[in-house]
């Protein structure tokens, strides 16, 4: 058997007629830059996770970058943000010009320690950046509460998990701004890349609707020095087929992950996603804490299962990061986490069949 990590084919099959449909109706109007198929995207966003405002962009990385721009956040600004993460979260603030601070992970979860984030605040921290890691929100009151008492933003990096919830909020729609990524690999996922800022703020939606086209309002006339980075109208028009989708996608891969909770619960070597009874998490990942993980997913992958280590090198030991000054041993949950991390399959399409071959090639694996 051969299971791959994620089965893009599976979804696209019982959409396709729809999505060619759509993709025509583009092409019928060449309107290629903003046209009415973005906005029409936007509006389903922002219903469905009862935000104000959406403003589609290119891709998620720079939906961070618009954020902190949005923010007035550059140069000589910190912003705190967990180092076990994909590597936009901190390459935006880079890009910027600001310096990124990092706070330890809570060990269960993955995800940023409130704890860990209070401890890292200076006099220059402009922003908290949580990021919900594998569809899972951080622990948003504790954040929240932090960044009031210390008059400083919150921007999500909600790449991974729209349609995840915190206490029932929509995560992403709880900070002052909230990001999402369109990357195939996510759980709504465009035909290459798009992204998305959401606020509930009307001034700093206005500014991100200026700064996607190079800061400009009226046009040919510049506030602001923005990016080009807008969302393809052909992109909105493959979103806005797949978002009615998402909700039932979702609850798959939680169905899903409690067939593997049932499962593998009484094997000693692994431990199975820790989610808080606030969190109402989208599985962007299932991810097993391993021993062995390396044994593991060798053996895996020689049957035929798809797996893969999110994320091998946690950012603050990347060499690009080497001029921050931090060292191993900084954040040990953070670096213990990149050491046994293990992400398998738990899609919405998968099978009852592909799932128990799953389950018995872990078992397999460690005897039992
Ligand atoms: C995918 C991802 C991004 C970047 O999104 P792109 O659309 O690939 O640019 C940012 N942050 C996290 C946590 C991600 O998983």
């Amino acid at each position: 058997m051969r299971i791959p990590i994620l089965d893009l084919p599976a979804q696209y099959k019982p959409l396709k007629a729809d999505i060619l449909a759509a993709l025509e109706a583009v092409m019928a109007t060449h309107g290629y830059i903003l046209g009415p198929q973005v906005r029409i995207f936007e509006e389903q966003v922002e219903r469905a996770l009862d935000v104000k405002h959406a403003i589609g962009c290119a891709s998620g990385s720079d939906a961070i970058v618009l954020a902190l721009m949005a923010l007035g956040i550059g140069q000589g600004d910190e912003v705190i943000t967990t180092p076990f993460t994909f590597f936009a979260t901190a390459g935006a603030i880079h890009r910027v010009g600001a310096t990124t601070v990092f706070a330890d992970i809570e060990p269960d979860t993955y995800n940023l320690d409130p704890a860990c984030v209070e401890a890292a605040i200076t006099p220059r921290t402009r922003a908290i950046m949580p990021v919900h890691l594998f569809g899972q929100p951080t622990d948003m009151d504790s954040i929240m509460a932090i960044a009031r008492r210390h008059g400083i933003a919150v921007i999500e990096d909600n790449a991974q998990g729209i349609g995840a919830k915190w206490n029932g909020r929509s995560a992403g729609a709880i900070g002052d701004i909230g990001t999402l990524s369109f990357f195939p690999s996510k759980n709504l996922g465009a035909m290459g890349d798009a992204g998305m800022c959401l606020t509930n703020d009307d001034d700093l939606a206005a500014r991100l609707r200026q700064l996607r086209v190079h800061g400009e309002t009226p046009k040919y006339y510049h506030k602001w020095v923005g990016l080009n980075s807008r969302l393809d109208t052909i992109q909105a028009a493959v979103l806005s087929v797949k978002l009615p989708h998402l909700q039932g996608w979702s609850e798959g891969r939680r169905a899903n992950a409690d067939y593997y909770r049932e499962h593998l619960a009484d094997v000693p070597q692994i431990k199975l996603p820790v989610i808080r009874d606030e969190a109402l998490t989208i599985y962007n990942q299932f991810t097993l804490d391993c021993e062995d993980r390396d044994g593991l997913m060798e053996h895996l992958r020689a049957k035929g299962v798809g797996c893969a280590i999110y994320y091998p090198l946690p950012l603050h030991m990347q060499e690009c990061f080497a001029y921050l000054g931090c060292n191993k041993g900084d954040f040990p949950h953070s670096e213990r986490a990149a050491e046994r991390v293990l992400s398998i399959p738990v899609f919405g399409e998968l099978t009852r069949e592909q799932l128990d071959y799953i389950i018995a090639t872990i078992r397999e694996y460690y005897g039992g």
